[in-house]
C-alpha cells in the first residue's frame, strides 16, 4: 500500500516526534479507549461517542477510529493514505482481533467489520457505510459454522457484497434489488426473511455475476483488501454530492473531513433473540421524558432505515426481552446523566446480549428543545443558564405561529405543488385564495373568507388588505420591505422577493414555471421557509399562555438579561399582544400606519392638497406674528396691520380652512388611537414617533393618474367635476414626486416643511394622556423624531414640541409629563450624538434606516437585485437588514453611545429597527451597553431569551 513507516507505530504510542520522520509520528488512529467524547474534532461525533462509551464501561463492540486529520490527509495526498496510517490502522486491528478473540479473514473464527464514516457534525445518511466487511466464501462457512446458521451467513454475504459494490466499486444498488425482487417473486416469498439459505446462496452466485460484469473483475475476496477500499470509499463520500449539499445548506465547512469508524459487527439478524433499533432517550417531537423510538427483532440496521418491514414501538421491547429492555433504559439514563443532554442511540441485540452502536445529542423540534431544557433543570440534570443555552432563540417564534403540518408539507412537495421559493420576510405559515388587490382582499376578509395579497409588492395603500389577509405573497423587496416590516409587526406570513413569479395584477393572476395560478386558486405560502405551494396545507396553530415550559424559560430569561425587550406596535391589540409577550414598553408606535385605514385615508389625502399653500400662508401669518413681537415701538402699527392682512388671508383661504379641518379630522382619530394604545400599556413607556414616510406614499400612484386623466382628456371630459379633481391631484403628486423618496422629504424634514403635522400629532398624545391621567390611569410618553441629520433639527422640533404642550397644559390646566428623543437613522447622526443629547433625553436606533444610509443600499431595492446575490457569493456574510452589520452600522453605534452619554450620562438607548428582533444583533446591543431592544410583539418572546443568551456568552467569554 502506501506506506513503508514501521508497523510498530502502534496507537497511543506514537505521538512524540522522533525528528526523522513524521510519518512514523503521526497518529492516524485510535482504539476506542483512547479516545474520548470530547474528541469530535478529531474522532468525529461517532467515534468520540463511541470511545466515551467505552470508557464509561459500556457494551460496545471493540473498534476503532481513523482521524478526520486523516481524510484530510488522504486529500492532500491526491487521494492516497497518508503514510502511516494504514499500519497504524492494522496494528489498532490486531488489537481489536485480540480483543474479540476473532480474526479477520481467519475461516475457523472469522472477524466481520462495519467501517462507517462519522463527520464532526452529524450528517444523517449523506455519508456511506459498510457492514459484514470480511466476508468471503471461507470466512463465510466459518461464520456458518459458528452461528449453525447457514441462512444468516448466505444473508449476512449477500448484503456485504450488495453493500459493497453500490459503495466502493460503484455500481447502482438497483441492480441487486431487482434481482432480489426477481428472487423473491420466483420462489413466492412475501418479505425477505422468507427467502431460504439456498435461495440466498444462489442469489449471491448472481450478485457476483453482476459485478463481474460491471467491474470486469471479480468481486474482492481479500479481506484486508475489501478494508482498505471500504475505509478510501469512506473517505470519498465526505465529497459526494449529497453530503456537499448537505453542508452548505447547514453551513458546515467543507474542509473538516470525515472520520473512519472500524466496529466489530454485531448481528441483529441472528434469530429471534436478536434484533436492531433506534431509539431516543426523550420523544424528539414533544420532549416527553421516556423511551422514543423502534426496533425490529432479527434485523439488522439497514432494514430499519429501509422501511422494509414496520418496526415495532421501543415500549415492545419490554415484553419481547425485558432484561434488555431494562439495560437499554438504564443505558439510556447514563447516557442522558453522562452527556447532560437528550441522545440518540443506536443498538443491536446478538442473541440476546445488548450492544450500543452509536450515541449523539438527539435533533429535536422546537417544542421538544423547549420541553427538554425546561424539564432537565427543574429536575437538576443542568442548570437555568444551560437550559436557556439549549433552545435557538429562532425557535421560539416557530412554536406561537402557526405552521404547516409536515407530513401535508412533504406531501405537497412530492405531488410537485412547491411553487417557488421567495425570501423568509415574515414567519408563520397561511393558506388562501390568491387575490390581487387590497380592496377586494379586505372585501372577502371581512366576509370571512381565508386570502392570501398577492403583490408585486406592497405599499402603504395595501394595508387593510394586509389586514384582512391571512398572509402576503410579493415579487419583490427584502426583508425591510414594507411588505416584510408590516407583516412582521401584524403577525403574519409573508414571503417577500418571490423574483421567479410574475404578478399580473390587471389579469390577477400569476405565473410561475409555466404554472399559472389565478385570483381564487388556493395557494400556501410559508414565512419561516420562503415556499409558496399550490393548493392548501393544513396549519396547526399556537397559544403562548398554554405554552408552559416556554413560559417558564422565558422567565428564566428575565432574570440574567440586561437589555429590556420592547416591542414595536401601531395598534391597541399589537400592544395588548405584545404585552402578552413580555414585552415592556412599546419602543416605536410609527403613527403612519394609523393614517392608511380607510376612513382617514381621504382625510389624509386632502390634508396633503392643501399642506403647501395653506403653510405658505400660515407661516406668512406665523412671520408677521414675529415681526411684531420684535418691533420697535415706532414700527408697531405697520407690524400689526401687516399682521391683520396675514391673518385675513390666512382665515379667508379655503385651503388653509381644507388643511386645518383635515388635521382636526385627525386629531380626533389620532387622540383615540393614542387613549387606547397608552392606556393598553400603562406605566410601560410608549415612545410614538411623529409622521416618517414621505407624503406621496398616501397619494394614488402618478402613472394610474396620468392616465385616468388622459383618459378624460381623450375622451373630452375636461369640463368635469372629476377631471379637475383628478387634475389637480396629479399636480400634487408630480410636486411631491421625488427620484429617491427615501432619502427626500421625509422624517423630521416634514415636520420642519409642515409644522402643523406634527403640532396634531403632539396635541393628539398628550392630549391622550392627559385624558388617561385624569381618570387616574398612569401613563408613559415618549416622543420621537425621525430621520434627524442635524443638531438644529432636533432644535426646531424641540421647540414646537414644547409649543403643543404648553397649549395642551394650558387647556388642561396642569402639567403633562413626556420625554424627547430622536432616532439615529443617518451615519450622520451617529457622528454628532453628543451634540443630539442635548435636547434629547434618549436616542432610538433605526438600524433599517441606518444600515441602508451607511451601506448606500436602497432598502427597497437592494434585496430584489443584488444583496442576496452578495451573500450567495460571500461578498457580504449576511443580510446586513436582517443582521446588523457590527464593523459599520455597529461601530456608528457604538460612538453614539458613547458620545451621547458623554453629554447626557443618563440617556436612555434603544434599537427600533427589524435587527431589534434578530439575535445575534441583540447579542452586539447588549455588547454595545444599549438599554432596550424594540421588536415585533411576535418577536418578544425571542428577544428575551436572546437577550439572556447574551449575557451567558459574554459571561463565558470574560471568565
Ligand atoms: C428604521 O429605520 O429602522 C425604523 C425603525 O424606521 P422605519 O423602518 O419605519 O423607517
Ligand atoms: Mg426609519
Amino acid at each position: 500500500m502506501t506506506s513503508t513507516a514501521n508497523a510498530a507505530t502502534t496507537p497511543g504510542s506514537a505521538t512524540s516526534p522522533n525528528g526523522q520522520d513524521g510519518a512514523q509520528t503521526h497518529k492516524w488512529v485510535y482504539l476506542f479507549p483512547e479516545g474520548n467524547g470530547k474528541m469530535k474534532d478529531l474522532l468525529g461525533g461517532k467515534g468520540a461517542g463511541l470511545s466515551e462509551m467505552t470508557n464509561a464501561g459500556l457494551p460496545v463492540p471493540p473498534g476503532l477510529t481513523i482521524t478526520t486529520e486523516a481524510c484530510r490527509a488522504y486529500y492532500e495526498h491526491n487521494e492516497q493514505f497518508p503514510p502511516g496510517m494504514w499500519d497504524q490502522a492494522l496494528a489498532a486491528l490486531h488489537t481489536v482481533e485480540e480483543q474479540t478473540g476473532k480474526k479477520l479473514g481467519d475461516p475457523a473464527n472469522p472477524l466481520l467489520v462495519s467501517v462507517r464514516s462519522g463527520a464532526k457534525f452529524s450528517m444523517p445518511g449523506m455519508m456511506d457505510t459498510v457492514l459484514n466487511l470480511g466476508l468471503n466464501e471461507q470466512t463465510l462457512q466459518g461464520l456458518v459454522k459458528l452461528t449453525g446458521n447457514e441462512r444468516f451467513g448466505y444473508d449476512a454475504y449477500r448484503r456485504f457484497i450488495q453493500m459493497f459494490s453500490k459503495i466502493v466499486l460503484d455500481i447502482p444498488a438497483e441492480r441487486f434489488e431487482k434481482k432480489l425482487e426477481e428472487m423473491k417473486e420466483r420462489v413466492g416469498a412475501h418479505y425477505d426473511t422468507d427467502l431460504t439459505a439456498e435461495n440466498l446462496r444462489d442469489l449471491v452466485g448472481e450478485f457476483k455475476a453482476i459485478v463481474r460484469e460491471a467491474s470486469g473483475k471479480e468481486f474482492p475476496d481479500d479481506p484486508l483488501e475489501q478494508l482498505r477500499l471500504a475505509i478510501e470509499a469512506v473517505f470519498a463520500s465526505w465529497n459526494n454530492r449529497r453530503a456537499i449539499t448537505y453542508r452548505d445548506l447547514n453551513k458546515i465547512p467543507h474542509d473538516l473531513g470525515t472520520a473512519v469508524n472500524v466496529v466489530t459487527m454485531v448481528f441483529g439478524n441472528m434469530g429471534n433473540d436478536s434484533g436492531t433499533g433506534v431509539a431516543f432517550t426523550r420523544n424528539p417531537s414533544t420532549g416527553e421524558p421516556q423511551l422514543y423510538g423502534e426496533f425490529l427483532m432479527n434485523a439488522q440496521g439497514e432494514d430499519v432505515v429501509a422501511g422494509i418491514r414496520t418496526p415495532q414501538k421501543i415500549s415492545q421491547l419490554r415484553d419481547v426481552l425485558p432484561e434488555v429492555y431494562n439495560q437499554f433504559e438504564q443505558i439510556g439514563k447514563r447516557l442522558e446523566g453522562h452527556y447532560r443532554d437528550a441522545q440518540d442511540l443506536e443498538f443491536t441485540v446478538e442473541r440476546g446480549k445488548l450492544y450500543m452502536l452509536q450515541t449523539r445529542s438527539a435533533k429535536r423540534t422546537a417544542a421538544a428543545a423547549v420541553k427538554m431544557a425546561v424539564d432537565m433543570a427543574t429536575d437538576g440534570l443542568i442548570s437555568k443558564e444551560e437550559a436557556l443555552q439549549r433552545v435557538e432563540p429562532a425557535q421560539v417564534v416557530q412554536l406561537l405561529l402557526p405552521r404547516f403540518d409536515p407530513a401535508a408539507t412533504e406531501a405537497a412537495r412530492q405531488a410537485g405543488r412547491l411553487l417557488a421559493k421567495g425570501l423568509n420576510a415574515s414567519p408563520g405559515a397561511a393558506s388562501g385564495k390568491a387575490v390581487f388587490d387590497a380592496d377586494r382582499v379586505a372585501e372577502m376578509g371581512q366576509a370571512g373568507e381565508a386570502v392570501i395579497l398577492v403583490r408585486q409588492e406592497t405599499n402603504p395603500d395595501d394595508v387593510h388588505g394586509m389586514i384582512a389577509a391571512r398572509g402576503i405573497l410579493t415579487a419583490r423587496g427584502g426583508a425591510t420591505s414594507h411588505a416584510a416590516v408590516v407583516a412582521r409587526g401584524m403577525g403574519k406570513p409573508c414571503v417577500a422577493g418571490t423574483e421567479s413569479i410574475k404578478v399580473d395584477a390587471e389579469a390577477r393572476q400569476f405565473t410561475v414555471d409555466g404554472k399559472v395560478i389565478k385570483e381564487g386558486d388556493e395557494i400556501s405560502i410559508d414565512g419561516t421557509t420562503g415556499e409558496v405551494f399550490a393548493g392548501q396545507i393544513p396549519t396547526t396553530a399556537a397559544s403562548f399562555k398554554d405554552e408552559k415550559e416556554l413560559v417558564q424559560l422565558l422567565k428564566w430569561a428575565d432574570e440574567v438579561r440586561k437589555l429590556g425587550v420592547w416591542a414595536n406596535a401601531d395598534y391597541p391589540r399589537d400592544a395588548e399582544r405584545a404585552i402578552e409577550f413580555g414585552a415592556e414598553g412599546i419602543g416605536l408606535c410609527r403613527t403612519e400606519h394609523m393614517f392608511f385605514e380607510e376612513v382617514r385615508l381621504p382625510i389624509v389625502r386632502r390634508m396633503i392638497l392643501a399642506a403647501a399653500d395653506a403653510t405658505r400662508l400660515l407661516n406668512a401669518r406665523d412671520r408677521a406674528q414675529q415681526a411684531l413681537d420684535s418691533a420697535p415701538g415706532e414700527r408697531r402699527g405697520e407690524a400689526e396691520s401687516a399682521l391683520q392682512a396675514a391673518q385675513q388671508a390666512a382665515d379667508n383661504s379655503p385651503v388653509v380652512k381644507d388643511y386645518l379641518g383635515a388635521l382636526g379630522e385627525l386629531e380626533q382619530f389620532q387622540t383615540s388611537d393614542f387613549e387606547g394604545i397608552l392606556g393598553a400599556m400603562g406605566e410601560k413607556p410608549v415612545v410614538v414617533r411623529l409622521l416618517d414616510p414621505p407624503l406621496h406614499e398616501f397619494l394614488p400612484s402618478h402613472d394610474e393618474l396620468l392616465a385616468e386623466v388622459s383618459e378624460l382628456r381623450g375622451a373630452g371630459k375636461t369640463d368635469s367635476d372629476e377631471y379637475r379633481e383628478k387634475e389637480h391631484l396629479l399636480h400634487v403628486v408630480e410636486g411631491l414626486r421625488e427620484q429617491n423618496p427615501m432619502l427626500g422629504l421625509r422624517g423630521d424634514r416634514l415636520g420642519i416643511l409642515y409644522p402643523a403635522i406634527y403640532e396634531m400629532q403632539v396635541r393628539a398624545l398628550l392630549n391622550a394622556a392627559a385624558k388617561l391621567t385624569k381618570s387616574g390611569k398612569k401613563v408613559h410618553v415618549e416622543i420621537m423624531i425621525p430621520l434627524t441629520g442635524t443638531e438644529k433639527e432636533l432644535e426646531v422640533m424641540r421647540k414646537l414640541v414644547d409649543r403643543a404642550a404648553a397649549e395642551i397644559e394650558k387647556a388642561q390646566g396642569g402639567p403633562v409629563a413626556f420625554k424627547y428623543g430622536t432616532m439615529i437613522e443617518v451615519p450622520r447622526a451617529a457622528l454628532v450624538a453628543g451634540k443630539l443629547a442635548q435636547s434629547a433625553e434618549f436616542f432610538s436606533f433605526g438600524t433599517n434606516d441606518l444600515t441602508q444610509t451607511t451601506f448606500g443600499y436602497s432598502r427597497d431595492d437592494a434585496e430584489g437585485k443584488f444583496l442576496l446575490q452578495y451573500v450567495e457569493m460571500g461578498v457580504l456574510p449576511v443580510n446586513p437588514f436582517q443582521t446588523l452589520d457590527r464593523d459599520g452600522v455597529g461601530r456608528l453605534i457604538e460612538i453614539a453611545v458613547k458620545e451621547g452619554r458623554q453629554t447626557r450620562p443618563d440617556l436612555k438607548v434603544g434599537i427600533c429597527g427589524e435587527h431589534g428582533g434578530d439575535p445575534d444583533s441583540i447579542a452586539f446591543c447588549n455588547q454595545a451597553g444599549l438599554n432596550y431592544v424594540s421588536c415585533s410583539p411576535f418577536r418578544v418572546p425571542v428577544a428575551r431569551l436572546a437577550a439572556a443568551q447574551a449575557v451567558l456568552a459574554a459571561t463565558e467569554r470574560d471568565r
